[in-house]
């Protein structure tokens, strides 16, 4: 047996908590961090301090080992002591918990019991004497616990290593925990998403909330020239050239940090981001992605792997291809409904039937290049007559006869191109923070620097979310002529034109929209994220069933 096959302490603890949670965190690898969990290692820091690991301490006849590592192959497990404590000839370990100790009259949690009960068995195992006692340090409140170490603790210990060493053999997802209560504190609640795994067996009508509606921390754009972008006490500090105005934000409230053309960060910012997990994007001024820093994949390998062999499955891939053009062209309708609510003319409904009537058409279609076919027809109709939905007064400007990019060469296509650079973005955000391969997708062809997962799930999130920005913010009035740079034919924004359009996309990705399945509010950087999960469970066989996003 070696190291990996070893089960952790702690993951006894995990188990006990619940059986899913160990199964997803152990079998599958996955991980995420909430507030308990960070909370949990900031306790842990106070006893993890490495130029003490090992060593030994004698003060007042107390003699103090911390961060002691024990494994036993007879038990299959293997743990690292916080402390191991010697006094009046007895050793016993202590570990050490966030928050406060429990009343008095209540005893500390079982899955805490159980952690330390292992470890005292590891002592046995490693050729100490079993401790008849062992301690909780709670950080808290500053106060130890003592616990007994009694026959029925021992045997129960030895029932869930048990337990735990044949669910670490098996790849069947354990049930949902039986006390669905503690999935509100379960960091892997966004992972596992039992409230949405239910209403996809048809167990319940509608999700209740247990994952956050918006994703917390701000995102920081620098796009000035020559930007210089710096740590100072632990925040962000950025200094502009020939300017005396420094900006300051702080890294504790900051999710994302987007920089755009030439402006400089220093390495202790992308090392103290790759420490917090902090992505850097990296792109030109057109919105062009060059790339993003991340810290590596240490998690989700085994999603990856399912990611991967449904890529080289072609019934699978058709089948998600057919569920993301179906719901892109539904979401196209949608929007179409929605500008012309007012006044609707024959033309319009001409049009929404074509977009319905070709919809009709996936279900039976049989290879990607006629669903391709399909869908460039749908991408013709809708924006043959997205100049209709662009107020009159506004259309001497803001023109639009057909879809332009690379270059772009007129106002309205310089905004689309713009804004769709900023959903592939945050698309592939969302992919590397779920754990997902962004390059390898199920439609998209694989192509050399192509994010063929990112642009597969963006595909119905470009109505909704640029689409729509495009169009409220011209009708709206918020551009002029004087926001775009105009030369020989191409058409781009200008950095005023850029901020804007940024402050308009950030506001929308806020949004909160109505789930169409689980009929929840969500905020439509949550919902991206949430495709992304939901299409995880499937490639994973944990729910039968994978849907596209509609709007409504
Ligand atoms: S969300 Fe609930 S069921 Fe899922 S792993 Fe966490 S505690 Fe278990």
């Amino acid at each position: 047996m070696n190291n990996s096959e070893l089960i952790p302490v702690s993951a006894l603890n995990t188990y006990v908590y619940c059986s899913r949670r160990f199964y997803l965190e152990h079998n599958r690898g996955m991980f995420e961090d909430n507030p308990h969990t960070i909370e949990g290692r900031t306790a842990h820091r106070v006893v993890d301090d490495r130029s003490k690991e090992g060593k030994e301490i004698n003060k007042n006849d107390v003699i103090h080992r911390r961060s002691v590592y024990f494994s036993s192959e007879n038990f299959g497990i293997i743990g690292k002591l916080d402390l191991l404590e010697e006094k009046e000839n007895e050793i016993y370990p202590v570990e050490y918990k966030k928050g406060k100790a429990p009343n008095k009259n209540y005893a500390p949690w079982l899955n805490d019991q159980i952690q330390l009960c292992a470890q005292a068995l590891l002592m046995q195992e490693n050729g100490l004497k079993l401790p008849d006692k062992a301690y909780l340090y709670y950080v808290g409140s500053k106060k130890r616990v003592e616990i007994q170490i009694t026959e029925n603790l021992i045997l129960e210990t030895h029932r869930v290593i048990a337990a735990c060493r044949l669910i670490a053999k098996s790849d069947v997802l354990p049930p949902l925990a039986e006390n669905r209560n503690k999935c509100f504190g379960c960091s892997l609640n966004a992972i596992c998403l039992p409230e949405e795994e239910e209403t996809l067996k048809g167990k319940k009508i509608n999700a209740k909330v247990i994952i956050p509606m918006s994703l917390d921390g701000d995102i920081l754009y620098v796009d000035h020239i020559g930007a210089y972008v710096s740590l100072s006490d632990g925040n962000i500090k950025i200094t502009k050239p020939e300017s005396d105005d420094i900006v300051t934000a702080s890294l504790e409230k900051v999710r994302e940090i987007i920089i755009c053309g030439p402006v400089q960060a220093t390495t202790q910012v992308i090392h103290e981001c790759l420490k917090k997990n902090i992505p850097i994007h990296y792109m030109n001024f057109h919105g062009k992605q060059l790339g993003v820093s991340t810290p590596f994949f240490n998690y989700h390998g085994i999603l990856r792997e399912a990611q991967w062999k449904a890529h080289f499955d072609d019934k699978i891939c058709l089948d998600l291809a057919k569920i993301t053009v179906s719901s892109k062209m539904a979401n196209m309708k949608t929007l179409m409904m929605r500008y012309t609510r007012d006044e609707r003319t024959e033309d319009d409904v001409d049009f929404f039937d074509k977009i319905k009537n070709l919809n009709k058409k996936i279900d039976p279609v049989k290879d990607m290049d006629s669903l391709r076919g399909y869908e460039g027809m749908a991408a013709r109709i809708y924006f043959e007559c997205f100049e209709r939905y662009i107020k009159l007064d506004k259309r001497a400007f803001f023109y639009f006869k057909e879809r332009n990019r690379r270059p772009p060469k007129d106002p309205v296509n310089a905004l689309l191109s713009f804004g769709y650079s900023m959903l592939v973005k945050d698309c592939i955000g969302a992919a590397i923070r779920v754990g997902f391969d962004p390059f390898c997708g199920y439609y998209h062809s694989m192509k050399y620097g192509r994010p063929s997962l990112s642009l597969d799930v963006m595909e119905f999130f470009r109505q909704p979310i640029v689409d729509s920005v495009v169009l409220s913010s011209i009708n709206n009035g918020i551009f002029k002529d004087k926001d775009f740079h105009q030369y020989q034919g191409v058409c781009y924004l200008n950095e005023k034109g850029r901020k804007k359009f940024l402050i308009q996309y950030e506001m929308r990705k806020k949004d909160l929209v109505t789930h169409p399945k689980f009929h929840y509010r969500m905020s439509y950087e949550r919902t991206i994220e949430l495709q992304y999960r939901l299409l995880g469970k499937f490639l994973l066989n944990d729910i039968d069933e994978y849907q596209g996003f509609y709007i409504r």
